[in-house]
Order: C-alpha cells, then sequence, then structure tokens
C-alpha cells in the first residue's frame, strides 16, 4: 500500500492518509506528540513536508 502511515509511540495509534504529508498532521490525535511518520515504508524525518498552499484537499488522517 503506498501512501503516509504514522504510528503513535505512545498509545500505538494507527493513522494513515495522505494528510500526514502536512507537518500539523504528524501529532497524535489523542497523545497530542509527534509520531513516526513513514511514506511508502521509509521513515519520514521531521520537516521534510512537500505540501504546498495549493494542496487544500488534505483531510484529516483516519484512525485505523
Ligand atoms: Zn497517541
Amino acid at each position: 500500500m503506498n501512501g503516509f502511515e504514522a504510528v503513535c509511540p505512545k498509545c500505538g495509534g494507527h493513522y494513515y492518509g495522505w494528510a500526514l504529508n502536512a507537518e500539523r498532521y504528524r501529532l497524535c490525535g489523542k497523545c497530542g506528540i509527534p509520531m513516526e511518520v513513514k511514506r511508502d515504508g521509509v521513515p519520514v524525518p521531521a520537516g521534510s513536508s512537500t505540501a504546498g498552499p495549493k494542496e487544500s484537499k488534505e483531510q484529516h488522517p483516519r484512525l485505523r
């Protein structure tokens, strides 16, 4: 499966969706702490967001 996924190191919450490309969605919805984000299975370092201002179709990542 392609795309972004993130796992909260505290509560184990699993989020996925392209919205994770945006820095502000990389916080756990429960804990409010930064999550470990991967894109296509490759870890994404913090501050590497490529989401531009033109991308307005963002959706909040869904909790799986
Ligand atoms: Zn959490």
